[in-house]
């Protein structure tokens, strides 16, 4: 067993992610502080136990067999305002919501565009979160939701530290992170992010809050809300200039269920938890997507959401 404080054992993982589905985790531990994330790596590392870091779960399923080893619930949400710099450096189990909060307090904005739905600095640096700019003054005017740009997250992240491979702690600048569309060199390397630091510009207040009502505007006119339907959102990654929901919907699959996972009738990239799904359903519907697809159009669909714990036995 591990030596770390508040160790807990067999704990369920489906509340804590937005699919709500997902088996107990063998340990768990809740951290508050980047120095006690880095504590809790480097013990289950040290006992050669594999560990998993938990942001807010919304960009994964998580087996019904669970996790065998230790599952790392990040809560290391310490935030600073720079105001002459006009920067922010959060921690990485905050979420972006409370850094929006803590910067919209002293009229700095920027991050605005990457909320109402849940991601932790961690996880969306990690996977390079994006949404369209709805444009808020014509939604506020008129009640008219009009989508420009896709804003990336990547664009505001100046710097971080990262715990890497080995154990040790460095400063990073934005280059290092090489990011791209969904995608962070945190991918492919297995570094634990700590801590940010966001560009921000000065805006006002009432403004951050329009722009983000604006944004709930366009994912209630598009998108089957969370509090209705437990998703991890789009489960399939975009192919720019054709559209992940489009090929599924060509291929006639809005509507489709496993057991208690649909195919989102509203949005086709979304396969919504109807109430009681399991990871298996939710697994075996992705496998038929990507099969359906493919036979309709030739286009392989590939996953966007990680796939975690004990999937040994997920087909019996
Ligand atoms: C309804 C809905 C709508 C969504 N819409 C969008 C959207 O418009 N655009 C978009 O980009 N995404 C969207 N998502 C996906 C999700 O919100 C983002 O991917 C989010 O950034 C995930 O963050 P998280 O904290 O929940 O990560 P988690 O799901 O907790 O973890 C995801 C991965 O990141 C890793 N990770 C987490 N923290 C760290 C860390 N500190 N260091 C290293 N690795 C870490 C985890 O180990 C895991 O591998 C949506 C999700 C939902 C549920």
């Amino acid at each position: 067993m591990l030596d770390l404080p508040n160790l807990q054992t067999n704990v369920p993982l489906a509340p804590l992610t937005t699919y709500k589905i997902g088996g107990p985790a063998d340990m768990f531990v809740t951290v508050h502080s980047a120095a006690e994330l880095t504590a809790a790596v480097t013990a289950a590392k040290g006992r050669g136990i594999p560990y998993f870091v938990l942001g807010t779960g919304a960009n994964i399923l998580v087996s019904d067999a669970g996790f065998r080893g230790l599952v790392i619930h990040n809560r290391a949400k310490s935030i600073e305002v720079d105001t002459e710099r006009l920067q922010v450096t959060a921690e990485s189990g905050a979420t972006i919501g409370e850094v929006i909060a803590a910067a919209a307090e002293l009229d700095l904005g920027n991050l605005e565009y990457f909320t109402v739905v849940p991601s932790s600095v961690g996880g969306g640096v990690r996977q390079n979160f994006h949404f369209v700019e709805v444009d808020a003054a014509q939604w506020a005017a008129s009640g008219e939701i009009v989508a420009g740009e896709t804003q990336y997250l990547a664009d505001r992240v100046t710097a971080g530290v990262v715990l890497d491979e080995a154990g040790k702690v460095h400063h990073v600048d934005h280059a290092w992170f090489e990011f791209t569309y969904d995608y962070s060199l945190m991918l492919d390397r297995p570094v634990i992010l700590l801590a940010t630091t966001f560009q921000m510009t000065r805006r006002p207040r009432a403004q951050i809050e329009q722009q983000i009502a604006a944004s709930a505007a366009w994912r209630a006119a598009k998108q089957p809300l969370l509090a209705d339907f437990p998703s991890c959102g789009s489960v399939f990654i975009n192919i720019p200039g054709v559209g992940a929901g489009r090929l599924i919907d060509q291929a006639g699959l809005k509507g489709r269920s496993l057991g208690n996972v649909q195919v989102s009738p509203k949005h086709a990239n979304y396969l919504v938890n109807l109430g009681g799904a399991t990871a298996a359903d939710v697994r075996g519907l992705i496998e038929a997507v990507q099969q359906e697809v493919q036979a309709a159009t030739g286009q392989l669909l590939e996953t966007e959401i990680g796939f975690v714990g004990d999937w040994s036995t997920w087909r019996s």
